[in-house]
């Protein structure tokens, strides 16, 4: 797990937490963004082969 999401709402880098490492889907992880105060899924970097 080397690249942090984005998150989707306001596009925050920094402050992000992974909760879960499988989120609703096997290729997703489940992440918590602390600047905007938001959940949100992300696929997984070592599942995203483009
Ligand atoms: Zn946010």
């Amino acid at each position: 797990m080397t690249e942090r999401p984005a998150c989707p709402y306001c596009r925050e880098r920094e402050r992000i937490r992974l909760l879960s490492a499988v989120g609703g889907q096997l290729i997703t992880a489940q992440w918590h963004c602390d600047a905007c105060n938001s959940y949100f899924e992300a696929v997984r970097s070592d599942f995203d082969t483009e």
